[in-house]
C-alpha cells in the first residue's frame, strides 16, 4: 500500500489507538501533534487536507516564512512551539504560536510574560525538562522545577504541563515515567513527550501530546 499522507496519518492514529487500550486511557486525551520542521508548505497541505490540525515547528522564523499563508487559507490550525527558544524571540513566538514547549529557564518566564501580557494573549506553555541531565540539552534540571513552575505562575503563564526529550540512544521508558511523577507531584496534567521513534511507549506512560514528525512526513532532508 502507498504511503499516502492519509495513510501514515490514520496509521498514527491506530498506533495511538493501541496504546491507549493497551493502558486504559481515551484516544481522545492523546493530541498528534505533526512535527513539520524543515518540510515546504506543498508538503503540509496534504496532511492538512487529510484532517491533521496541531502541527509543530521549532524554528519561529521557518515557522514565520511558511505558516501565515496556510492558516490563512485553512480553519481551525493549532501551532506548537517545540524547539528551544530565544528570549529575544518571545514576542514572535507569542504571536505565531498556540502552545510553547519549551519553556525552561527564569529569563524566559520574564520574556514569555511581557510579551504575552503586551500582545494581550495567553499562550499555554510546556516546562522542558532535562530528563537525561544531559549536559548539551535543554531544560531545566529536575530539582528546579518547583522554583521555575512557581515562577511562571507568579507570572500569569497558563502552564500545559511538563515536556521532555529523553537521550537519544538508551531506552526512553524510565524517563517518560520519570516525567509523569514530576508533573503529578507538582500539580501538571500535561505530558508533551514521545516522538515517531517512540510515541506508543510514551503515550502508554501517560503522554498527552505526541509530537510526530518522520513517521508522518518521511525523514528529514
Ligand atoms: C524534530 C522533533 C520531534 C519529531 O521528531 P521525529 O523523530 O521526526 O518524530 C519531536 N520533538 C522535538 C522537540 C523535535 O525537535
Amino acid at each position: 500500500m502507498e504511503n499516502t499522507p492519509a495513510t501514515l496519518l490514520e496509521n498514527t492514529h491506530q498506533e495511538i489507538a493501541r496504546a491507549c487500550k493497551a493502558s486504559k486511557r481515551s484516544p481522545d486525551d492523546v493530541t498528534l501533534i505533526a512535527v513539520s520542521k524543515t518540510h515546504p508548505a506543498d508538503r503540509i497541505a496534504p496532511l492538512i487536507d487529510a484532517g491533521q490540525r496541531v502541527f509543530g515547528e521549532n524554528r519561529v522564523q521557518e515557522a514565520q516564512s511558511k505558516w501565515p499563508q496556510l492558516l490563512e487559507q485553512h480553519e481551525g490550525i493549532e501551532l506548537h512551539a517545540i524547539g528551544q527558544l530565544q528570549s529575544n524571540k518571545a514576542e514572535e513566538a507569542v504571536a505565531l504560536f498556540d502552545c510553547i514547549h519549551a519553556l525552561d529557564r527564569m529569563s524566559l518566564v520574564k520574556a514569555l510574560a511581557k510579551a504575552m501580557d503586551k500582545a494581550g494573549k495567553q499562550v499555554p506553555c510546556f516546562i522542558q525538562v532535562n530528563i537525561g541531565a544531559e549536559e548539551q540539552k535543554g531544560g531545566c534540571a529536575a530539582a528546579d522545577l518547583p522554583s521555575l513552575i512557581a515562577s511562571a505562575r507568579d507570572a500569569d503563564i497558563p502552564l500545559a504541563g511538563l515536556m521532555c526529550l529523553p537521550p537519544a540512544t538508551i531506552e526512553p521508558a524510565p524517563f517518560f515515567a520519570h516525567l509523569a511523577k514530576l508533573a503529578d507531584d507538582n500539580g501538571l496534567d500535561g505530558l508533551s513527550m514521545g516522538m515517531s521513534g517512540d510515541y506508543p511507549i510514551a503515550v502508554q506512560l501517560g503522554a498527552t501530546h505526541v509530537r510526530v514528525g518522520t513517521a508522518l512526513f518521511g525523514a528529514r532532508g
